[in-house]
């Protein structure tokens, strides 16, 4: 089946309310009418409300960084499913630095998914191994098990997204080789078939992230199993993202250089 592409920004603790609010709207007037691609923002929670104010009946989707896995809850600090549901229709989950530096699990990333898809949100789950598993030579072993322990119990819907971002290619400049990636995909999408049959398999979407550029995309996407990016630093200027949601665009669509 075809799978739409999905570019997502993950903007991180970046911007303030005015700079988010000009983000937001310079990417609108930039790549409002890009078809063919699922355009996502991911602003920190405090700023979701203005960003969609700035992109209200745009077709750019908006996100949230990560969800905790209850509402109405002793939970200080944290924001629920239910609450997020009210504005956006996205969530990133178990992005590497939730993981590695605020100490989220797999068993709390999977409660977070179950969480987020019980509610009506969207999950973006992020799987990816670090250098030093990556040197040990257990990448296949950690995404297995974060792919695996992610979707545990789930019923997750057609198209359902998930990032594989290799730790060490994050923000580090040093992007995976589109082979690689496509390599890891690959996997990720076998161990999903296994579990829940090659026909909902071939339905995820699963993107790459790590250093992504408008430089760098097309090779990306020029992977059939590669369905998109999750872009972090890139994503924080219109031009640099609209570049990567354009470029995209094209290669998916085949069209000639504009
Ligand atoms: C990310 O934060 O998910 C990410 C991929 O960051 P960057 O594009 O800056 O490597």
């Amino acid at each position: 089946m075809a799978r739409t592409p999905v570019i997502a920004g993950n903007w991180k603790c970046h911007m303030r309310l005015d700079s988010a609010f000009e983000l937001a709207s310079g990417l609108r007037d930039r790549i409002d009418d890009v078809q063919d691609v699922e355009k996502i923002v991911c602003p920190p929670f405090l700023y979701l409300a203005t960003v969609e104010v700035a992109l209200t009946t745009s077709s750019i989707m908006v996100g949230a960084q990560d969800v905790h896995w209850e509402d109405d809850a002793a939970a200080t600090g944290e924001v629920g499913p239910q609450m997020l549901e009210e504005l956006v229709d996205y969530v990133i989950i178990g992005h590497s630095e939730r993981r590695h530096r605020f100490g989220e699990t797999d068993e709390m990333v999977n409660t977070k998914v179950q969480a987020a898809l019980a509610t009506g949100l969207q999950p973006i789950m992020c799987v990816g191994e670090t250098l030093e598993e990556r040197q040990a030579g257990h990448t296949e072993g950690v995404l297995l098990r974060q792919t695996r322990s992610g979707l545990n119990g789930s019923e997750f819907p057609d198209g359902f997204i998930i990032a594989y971002e290799p730790v060490w290619a994050i923000g580090t400049g040093m992007a995976a080789t589109a082979d690689d990636a496509n390599g890891a995909i690959d996997l990720i999408r076998r161990e999903i078939a296994a579990g829940f049959g090659q026909a909902k398999a071939d339905t995820v979407r699963i993107l790459y992230g790590g250093s992504v550029t408008g430089d760098n995309i097309a090779e990306f996407m020029s992977r059939e199993g590669i369905d998109g990016a999750l872009v972090g630093g890139a994503s924080l200027k219109v031009d640099a993202f609209a570049k990567i949601v354009e470029e995209a665009a094209r290669v998916r669509t085949g069209a000639r250089g504009n």
